[in-house]
């Protein structure tokens, strides 16, 4: 229908008679002449209508913003003056000739370029329209080279592309399942895939030697900070491939990414202990653009006269840290409370400071509401341990080693961001030696990866101390968010029937829930591993996107329905019926 795309015009096209297909991007009458905007994917062309062709200028007068128009014309130069230089066909316009309207448009809910006047609930609700946006347009486009330039490096390694089932069992990734009755095995019912996780091993055991998979996952998970209940990962697994040789693998091509796609060299990745992680950045995914460290002070505080601090730094399982703002001296009265409120989100019941003024009088130099109750010595070894000077402010925690590590581990984050203390663009790490298992909180264990993860040392060893045990799982970290996940996997029976036991999982639930895997383990299971990217969350912060939401094309909301399908919905009491589902009427109270 078309010979060019509205947006790739330029000057040299200048004298073609051109045919374009596109939206009416906006309308302008001025006085005898009137000026379309037509859309298409590629931008935005501007085509003038005259009164000489009578036709097409009374169509060109009836068309409304959004009506979908062919037309023919004559591209030329825009009269000196007129050209707009943020434009890519600013220095063109077309002369337009024929004119066909191919369909028109109802007003729409609102205007492509006031989408900022309506709540995120009208565009989600009318996503066929948002999706018409430049920006949105531009994200996907992005996220589609994304796929694009991973899947060459993959291909190009021998990874092959494998679909998994969707109609499957129980995946254990930690959150939820999604159930899907079945009709033909009545009371039955398949879990949609949390991963492709055991697929992907079972492909290992198989042979394929390298798989790959753009992979749709599902986890109902109660929709915490930025989450969607479906998601897409960039799956992947390979046999006869250590730990290191996946990282450098993987960190390849995620660096050969961001150079071919944002010209950025992310450089070679440091590695950062678990442990290292939590203590000193009290986040197993920190963000290491921000200089800020937590250093333990615990020993300091033994015998203060203080029972806050004193009573965590004798606890075993207490700790007193302290987190020092270089220049946080000038933070006031009221951003000091606020972050007091902050941290109390993650469980701490203050967070007292100390700012200091002058290092050089530790008598008088310090302000702070608690320093009196600190011995001068103790004051001069903290500000020796923190290297503090002049200017600095020194923010403690004082609780349970959990709540300490999770309350500064995000005043780190919360302080670095609004003093704007960001000392790099790019922040890639990989967080390893993760341990095996955590305690839950009623004192059973959970894997922290999952429970296919291989640990580092023998079943024995594991048994005797599970939960000090650690695991060859890794996470690649960036700006403090996780990109991916993944480990070398068990690949012997007896050891994931050891760590299974471990996770209180009895032999007939082991054999009703994994018998497959342990039967797969049984014959010849080479040693693999791998990991899990998660797409949506690397497309956001590569297009510096706010949420995931605004990279998927059709996303869910925090409650996990669709606004623009309505989705879930009530389906009629035939199809309950062929599914022998009865629902419960909800509880009234
Ligand atoms: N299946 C894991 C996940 O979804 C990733 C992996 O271990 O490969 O997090």
């Amino acid at each position: 229908m078309r010979s060019h795309y509205c947006g790739e015009l330029n000057a040299t096209n200048i004298s073609q008679e051109v045919t374009l297909c596109g939206w009416v991007h906006r309308r302008r009458d001025h006085g005898g002449v009137i000026f379309l905007d037509v859309r298409d994917r590629e931008g935005v062309t501007q085509v003038v209508f005259d009164p000489d062709r009578a036709e097409s200028f009374a169509l060109a007068d009836s068309v409304r913003n959004e009506y979908v128009v062919k037309l023919t014309g004559k591209v030329r130069a825009r009269p000196e003056g007129t050209t707009n230089p943020n434009m890519s066909t600013g220095e063109i316009e077309i002369l337009g000739l024929e004119l066909e309207v191919l369909n028109a448009a109802q007003t729409p809910p609102f205007q492509l370029d006031e989408h900022q006047a309506v709540g995120e609930d009208v565009r989600l609700k009318n996503r066929f329209i948002d999706l018409r946006r430049p920006e949105v347009q531009q994200k996907l486009r992005f996220r589609s080279k994304v796929t694009s330039v991973l899947r060459r490096y993959l291909d190009d390694n021998g990874f092959l592309d494998i679909e998994t089932p969707i109609l499957t069992r129980a995946t254990p990734e930690g959150a939820r399942d999604y159930l899907v009755p079945s009709r033909t095995q009545q009371g039955s019912f398949f879990a949609l895939p949390q991963s492709p996780q055991l697929f992907k091993q079972l492909l290992m055991v198989s042979g394929f030697d390298r798989y790959y998979q753009i992979a749709k996952c599902f986890r109902d998970e109660d929709l915490r900070a930025d989450r969607q209940p479906e998601f897409t990962q960039i799956d992947i697994e390979a046999s006869f491939m250590s730990e290191e040789e996946i990282m450098r693998m993987t960190e390849e091509m995620i660096t050969g990414m961001f150079k071919e796609l944002l010209s950025v060299d992310l450089g070679a990745f440091p590695r950062m202990p678990y442990s290292e992680a939590m203590e000193t950045y009290g986040s197993d995914k920190p963000d290491l653009r921000i200089p800020l460290t937590i250093v333990t002070v615990s020993d300091l505080m033994t015998e203060v006269d203080f029972k806050v601090f004193s009573g965590p730094a004798k606890d075993e399982k207490g700790r007193v840290a302290a987190l020092k703002v270089p220049g946080g001296n000038s933070l006031t009265r009221k951003q000091i409370d606020e972050y007091t409120k902050f941290v109390g989100i993650y469980g701490a019941k203050g967070l007292a400071y100390i700012k200091v003024n002058d290092k050089s009088n530790l008598e008088e130099g310090l302000q702070s509401p608690i320093v009196k109750f600190l011995p001068i010595e103790v004051r001069q070894q903290l500000l020796d341990r923190l290297e503090a000077q002049d200017g600095d402010l020194i923010f403690f925690g004082a609780d349970s080693i959990k709540v300490v590590t999770e309350a500064l581990g995000a005043l780190r984050c919360k302080v670095g961001d609004d003093l704007n203390l960001y000392t790099c663009e790019w922040a890639p790490l990989w967080v390893v030696d993760f341990p095996m298992f955590e305690e839950t909180s009623d004192g059973g264990i959970t894997a922290i990866h999952h429970p296919f993860t291989a640990p580092s040392c023998s079943a024995e060893e594991l048994k005797a101390n599970p939960l000090t045990a650690l695991s060859q799982a890794y996470d690649m970290v960036l700006n403090g968010t996780e990109l991916g996940g993944g480990s070398i996997r068990i690949h012997k029976g007896d050891m994931q029937e050891t760590v299974f036991e471990l996770l209180n999982i009895s032999p007939e639930e082991q054999e009703e829930k994994f018998g497959f895997l342990l039967d797969a383990l049984k014959f010849g299971a080479p040693p693999h591993g791998g990991l899990a990217f998660g797409l949506d969350r690397l497309v956001m912060l590569m297009t510096g996107s706010q949420s995931i939401r605004d990279v998927i094309a059709f996303p869910k909301t925090q409650s996990a329905t669709c606004l623009l399908t309505q989705a879930p919905g009530e389906v009629s009491e035939k199809q309950l019926k062929e599914l022998h589902i009865r629902v419960r009427k909800p509880v009234v109270e």
